[in-house]
């Protein structure tokens, strides 16, 4: 695959904090990603860690700490314009169905990217080409397996040349035999020198791909490694207790 991940930057979590209410989701949150490198966050659920990457992105605002791109913070970025070096793909994929697969990744490029329609079309037929998906480009989504629909979802999230890429349980809405696909494009990408953050219950994918392993309960990273240290030499016991029941 050949995706320009020239622009990748790296990305520091400083002491993130947020609360719902009562709710303390995010309690001093900490994460370093070097340029090119992939973090998996792995986690229970209900730790934090769709939050957490809510807020690196500004989907939501944090109530205290700070979110660094190559160092500098993106507080008081313009929420388009982040969104655009940020690309987040969801669990649910989050396509207009009523729009075919090339109108999907047009959108964002003629609106964010201000590009005009024959631009946005080209783009966006690179890089449905380079998800495996050009055949696909006027088909509605409803007609796509779920895995091509994440694959048109990267495409789409890819096409806005993202100095980052967000991952939130990419996988875990796809059928079984789909989910080798999905996981192969993102080590691909991985592998081509996008800075990722990957939320993930593929503790395989965790082991082979990430550079970082961060793990997550009750809105703190626990404990950060590589993964070796991570899934042969856990220190925490809480850490070594989520391992024994997911592995
Ligand atoms: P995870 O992704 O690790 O499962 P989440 O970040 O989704 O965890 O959720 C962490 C906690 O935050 C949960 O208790 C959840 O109910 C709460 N939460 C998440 N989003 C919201 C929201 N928009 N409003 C109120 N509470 C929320
Ligand atoms: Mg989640």
């Amino acid at each position: 695959m050949s995706i320009d991940t020239t622009t990748s930057v790296s990305l520091s979590v400083r002491d993130v904090h947020l609360a719902f209410g009562a709710n303390r989701v995010l309690r001093g949150v900490d994460l370093d990603v070097a340029r090119g490198a992939t973090a998996c966050v792995i986690g229970p659920s209900g730790s934090g860690k769709s939050t957490l990457l809510r807020t690196i992105n500004r989907l939501i605002e944090p109530d205290r700490g700070d979110v660094l791109l190559d160092g500098r913070s993106v507080r008081g970025d313009d929420p388009d314009a982040l969104r655009q070096r940020v690309g987040m793909v969801f669990q649910q994929f989050n396509l207009f169905p009523h729009m075919s697969v090339l109108r999907n990744v047009t959108l964002a490029l003629r609106r964010i990217r201000k590009l005009d329609a024959d631009e946005a079309a080209a783009l966006a037929r690179d890089h449905l080409e380079l998800v495996g998906l050009a055949a696909k480009a006027d088909a509605r989504p409803a007609h796509l397996s779920g895995g091509q629909q994440q694959r048109v979802a990267i495409a789409r999230a890819l096409a806005l040349r993202p100095q980052v890429m967000l991952f939130d349980e990419a996988t875990s809405a796809l059928d079984p035999e789909l989910v080798k696909g999905v996981l192969g494009l993102m080590a691909e990408l991985s592998a081509g020198g996008m800075t990722m953050v990957v939320v993930t219950h593929e503790m395989g994918f965790a082991r082979e791909v990430a550079d970082t392993v961060a793990f997550m309960d009750r809105g703190v990273v626990l404990e950060a490694g590589e993964p070796a240290a991570i899934f042969e030499r856990a220190a925490h016991p809480r850490l070594r207790r989520f391992l024994s029941q997911v592995l």
